[in-house]
């Protein structure tokens, strides 16, 4: 690789600011030192995360960054020490870390590592250590990953190899929205066969919780959302029931607690809304009734009637669907493949990096389930 050890001047957007539109500038990406690999990225997914940081989290210190965390690429270079990955590679980065040696990839109850971004960073969502500078200042890698770059250097740590077939522009959705919808069903929550489920919000994470409760054999799946133009695809996925809350002057929970002769087994909060989190919760049925919070935010706490809890309901929360990233993702890869598992469905707009502010806006509106942006050539 004629590239390999030097500085790579490339295209990335940058988000120099909270609430702002993102600014495509060139950028400089450092050469990936020990256990680092640099990947060319040839497609990301946008997702409600990327969003959450940029207009609602808006951290002051987690800008300037760039954004993006559920790409798909290939391997550039390698830094020193790195074995087990070699330029040409099909990789996807990962927002979680499996160092495979802390306390935490030792043990099956959990797809925590030590390592990486996220051991307490939630709050600034960054990487304090960057390979990237812009215009002399540093900036950012957002999750540890920065999809929207046309290359970014990440620990060898949180890269996961795929299938030497696997299309790109399809599989990004594993670094994120999918896996984490899809595990939240299927990991976290455990949906049984024969069981009602309801799933609040319909964007991809909420589509793919919904295909994680049918693959999970779930009898009933309720699909809940306030925008009606999602059902059709949620159709799509596996859901037999729709409710919008805003069609009903009673709360959501009351709603489905007299759909269901007292409330659902398994529901899954896709939303990011501590209100809707509570809803989810009082929607399970007493006794067994599992209540997971997979949508994303750390900015108001949360209140609900302990004897919800006393009554034998469990609140859950899933991070990337509970899946140990490295072992769990080049899986999902192969799933996909052999057809076990969708991922065409979700992707309704193929866009450039450069229209990534079109992208975020469509999101926005609520007129998309993911843009997949193309980055670099292949
Ligand atoms: P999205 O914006 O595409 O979808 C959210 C959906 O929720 C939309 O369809 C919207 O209409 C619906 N909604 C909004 N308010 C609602 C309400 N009151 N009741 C019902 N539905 C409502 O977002 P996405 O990319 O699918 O992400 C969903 C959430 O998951 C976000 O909070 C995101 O940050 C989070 N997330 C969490 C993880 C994790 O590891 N836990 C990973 C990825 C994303
Ligand atoms: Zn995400």
């Amino acid at each position: 690789m004629a590239t390999a050890g030097k500085v790579i001047k490339c295209r990335a957007a940058v988000a120099w600011e909270p609430s702002k539109p993102l600014v495509m500038e060139e950028i400089e990406v450092a050469p990936p030192q020990a256990h680092e690999i640099r990947i060319k990225i040839v497609a990301t997914g946008v997702c409600h995360t990327d969003l959450y940081h940029l207009f609602e989290g808006k951290h002051k210190d987690g800008f300037p960054c760039v954004l993006g965390h559920e790409g798909a690429g290939i391997v550039e270079s390698v830094g020193s020490e790195v074995t087990k990955f070699n330029p040409g590679d099909k990789v996807i980065p990962l927002f979680i870390s499996q160092c495979g040696q802390c306390r935490f990839c030792k043990s099956p109850k959990t797809n925590l590592c030590e390592k990486g971004w996220a051991s307490d960073r939630y709050d600034v969502m960054s990487e304090s250590d960057t390979r990237f500078t812009c215009k002399g200042k540093k900036v950012l890698q957002f999750m540890g990953t920065s999809t929207f770059s046309e290359y970014t250097v990440v620990n060898e740590i949180a890269v996961a190899k795929i299938h030497p077939s696997a299309p790109l522009d399809k599989v990004c959705l594993l670094g994120c929205g999918v896996a984490t919808g899809y595990g939240a069903a299927l990991n976290t929550a455990k949906v049984e066969p024969g069981s009602t489920c309801a799933v609040f919000g319909l964007g991809a994470v909420g589509l793919a919780a919904v295909m994680g409760c049918k693959n999970a054999g779930a009898k009933r799946i309720i699909a809940i959302d306030i925008n009606p133009t999602k059902y059709e695809k949620a159709k799509v996925f596996g859901a037999t029931e729709f409710v919008n809350p805003k069609d009903h002057n009673k709360p959501i929970s009351q709603v489905l607690y007299e759909m269901t002769n007292g409330g659902v087994d398994f529901s899954l909060e896709c939303v990011g809304s501590v209100a809707v989190m509570r809803s989810a919760l009082e929607s399970c049925v007493k006794g067994w009734g599992v209540s997971v919070l997979v949508g994303w935010t750390d900015m108001d706490d949360f209140a609900a009637r302990p004897i919800q809890l006393i009554a034998g309901r469990t609140w859950k929360g899933s991070l990337f669907g509970g899946f140990k990233s490295k072992d769990g993702v080049p899986k999902l890869v192969n799933e996909y493949l052999e057809k076990k598992l969708k991922l065409d469905e979700f992707v309704t707009h193929n866009m450039t990096l450069a229209q990534v502010n079109d992208a975020i806006q469509l999101m926005k509106t609520g007129d998309c389930i993911r843009s997949v942006l193309s980055v670099a050539l292949q």
